[in-house]
């Protein structure tokens, strides 16, 4: 909170003329990009947002992580991000809302079934703990869970969720102490382009020159690139979300349960609980069809969505059937056509680093994310090997918008049911 008032007292102050580095979004992955890139040791990094810090879809995510994968590079990109998390007051020196009850990962067909095997190997073979349990385990663990007769219940102690507003505000803050200047209420407008390569930004305020810009404008991004002639492969998709009032039996520090096939997700969320959903009613967005001061908040809810999804967690949490509706969430998460994310300089336009593609993961992936921003623009390879991340893979692919947005649709359709 009181970081909150010193960055609107800083709106105050002027915006610096030139930078080493401009961050264009102050959601989790724009405040994660400047905490790494201060902490890397860059000097005159500058953080930008049209609004306050954590304003856009940000404050609205559920905040589950979910680490455990079996392809090499998703594990280790995910190993990165849960030591971060179990560690951030030691890492930034700022606490966060951190719950680790771990997860209960439940399949039901014989095809998730031998999907949750394999990542039950893949734990094992790390030393991690995970285990299957019994149906009778997995109701003491989560009472108000009631799970069908024939299906499997894989255990991952290290999953957990957090209240996410607070970890775009704690490394917001951890920027701050390291030196980066944060602006809100400012606006990028769009890049000084000469020679072909980024040399500023315009905003509201005026320009400020800078080699490096991050593109971390959330929903924004693509139409941001639009502008200057970039054809970024990433879709902002409507995601939804409810919470009910307190339910009887549901424990305050009890496992998160993901269905696999009906793709659905519960946790607790003060004394309730929170229900989310993904391939319901898919829909991408073309931002230049919303006004220019149109905010998330806004964002007009899918009521067959919500139907469609309690109908289907009903099934497995019965209370959820009639409790009581005390908050919903949606916003605009981005996808990227393959599901990863888009985490690199761009080709066409040398000092543009894209920080996107997040799908419905950008809190749990956030220090992944802002430590490959930091190693790109300090040339730096030594964690991670991040081609695959790189916002010029798809060549010629999808460069319509009707492709691209069909596919992101597809992608955020069966986001559970993608088997490593
Ligand atoms: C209901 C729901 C549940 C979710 N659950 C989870 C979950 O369990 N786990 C998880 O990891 N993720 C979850 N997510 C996804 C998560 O919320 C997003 O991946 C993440 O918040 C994206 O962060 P971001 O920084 O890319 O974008 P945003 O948070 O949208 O931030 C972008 C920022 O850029 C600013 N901006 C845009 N354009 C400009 C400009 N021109 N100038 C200055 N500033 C600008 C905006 O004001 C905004 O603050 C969920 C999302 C929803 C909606």
């Amino acid at each position: 909170m009181e970081f909150l008032e010193h960055a609107s007292r800083e709106r105050q102050l002027t915006l610096p003329k030139t930078a080493d580095v401009v961050i264009i979004g102050g959601g989790v992955l724009g405040t994660s990009a400047a905490f790494h890139l201060a902490d890397s040791g860059r000097k005159q990094v500058v953080l930008l947002d049209r609004g306050p810090i954590g304003s856009g879809t940000t404050p609205f995510a559920a905040g589950q992580t979910g680490y455990l994968n079996c392809d090499e590079f998703a594990l280790k990109f995910g190993t990165y991000c849960i030591e971060f998390f179990e560690n951030f007051a030691e890492r930034t020196g700022h606490t966060i809302d951190f719950h680790q009850p771990g997860s209960l990962r439940v399949a039901l067909t014989d095809t998730f079934k031998r999907d949750l095997e394999g990542r039950h190997d893949a734990a094992r073979g790390l030393g991690h703990p995970v285990e299957f349990l019994s149906h009778d385990r997995a109701r003491e663990l989560v009472p108000t869970f009631h799970p069908p007769d024939d299906c499997r219940i894989l255990f991952i102690p290290r999953d957990g969720w957090v209240e996410p507003k607070s970890v775009a505000v704690a490394y917001a803050a951890a920027a701050r102490d390291r030196g980066v200047s944060i602006h809100t209420g400012v606006n990028a407008q769009g890049l000084d382009i000469v020679d072909e390569r980024v040399r500023g930004v315009r905003t509201c305020e005026g320009v400020i020159q800078t080699e490096h810009v991050v593109l971390a404008a959330g929903a924004w991004s693509r139409q941001f690139g639009q502008r200057h002639g970039l054809n970024l492969r990433t879709v902002p998709v409507r995601h939804q979300a409810f919470v009910t009032a307190p339910v009887v039996g549901v424990l305050a520090e009890q496992p998160i349960v993901r269905v696999t096939e009906p793709q659905v997700y519960v946790r607790p969320e003060n004394g309730g609980l929170l229900c989310g959903g993904y391939g319901y009613r898919p829909l991408s967005l073309d931002m230049d069809d919303f006004p220019d001061d149109f905010e998330i908040p806004a964002l007009k809810a899918d009521a067959v969505y919500y139907q469609q999804l309690t109908v289907a967690a009903s099934k497995f949490f019965p209370a959820l059937s009639d409790a009581v509706v005390v908050q919903e969430r949606r916003g605009l998460p981005t996808i990227a056509p393959d599901g990863r994310l888009l985490v690199s300089e761009c080709k066409e336009l040398p000092g543009l680093i894209v920080a996107s593609g997040c799908g419905v993961g950008g809190i749990d992936r956030s220090p992944g994310v802002g430590r490959v921003v930091a190693d790109v623009v300090n040339g730096d390879q030594s964690w991670i090997n991040a081609d695959m991340l790189s916002a010029d893979r798809f060549g010629d692919d999808y460069r319509s918008d009707r492709a691209l947005r069909a596919q992101c649709e597809e992608i955020y359709a069966h986001h559970y049911h993608e088997i490593y």
